[in-house]
């Protein structure tokens, strides 16, 4: 299953973030594609509002791995772009987050695959017009379930 929504702006890009909140479950993995550029932290930092998070929210670039801790819910951010090679996901025990129950969102999970466990949703972001397209892949039940309910909430 695959769903496209069109985000109009930045503001359009955080609400879509903060919108999936409310289907996400407490260990809910979601792997972010794009360019540089394309609003993958940008979608992040709507996650983290929408959890309530009000702090600065930027790509680890350097330490690859941010935690951040909001109503009660863990959540790892991963910008994997400058990771060197798979192995360095062992190497550098980043193995060990995705193990614990937490929420964990990806920027360039390209960069660890085949290391790292499915997703629960795979989100491609496109820039399209002035705006961006966002489209939704459910790899699991969960990330169906979440599909589902934001095609019938978000518009
Ligand atoms: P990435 O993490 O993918 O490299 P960022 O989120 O850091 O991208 O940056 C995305 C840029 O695009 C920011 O300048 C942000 O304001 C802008 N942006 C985010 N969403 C949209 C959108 N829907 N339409 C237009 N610009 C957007
Ligand atoms: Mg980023």
């Amino acid at each position: 299953m695959n769903v496209s929504f069109e985000l109009a702006d930045e503001q359009a890009t955080l609400a879509f973030g903060a919108q999936l909140v409310a289907c996400m479950n407490d260990d809910m993995r979601i792997y972010l594609s794009g360019d540089l550029g394309a609003g993958k932290t940008t979608l992040t930092r709507g996650v983290l509002r929408g959890l309530g998070y009000e702090g600065a929210v930027k790509s680890p670039t350097y330490t690859l791995v941010e935690p951040y801790q909001a109503l009660a819910k863990t959540l790892y951010h991963f910008d994997l772009y400058r990771l060197g090679a798979p192995e360095e996901i062992e190497y550098m025990g980043l193995r060990d987050y995705f193990d614990d129950s937490a929420i964990v969102l990806v920027e360039w999970p390209e960069r660890g695959l085949p290391l790292l466990p499915r997703p629960d949703l795979a989100i491609t972001i496109v820039v399209a017009d002035s705006g961006r397209r966002a489209t939704l892949v459910a790899e699991s039940a969960v990330g169906e379930e979440c599909l589902h309910s934001l095609q019938a909430t978000f518009l």
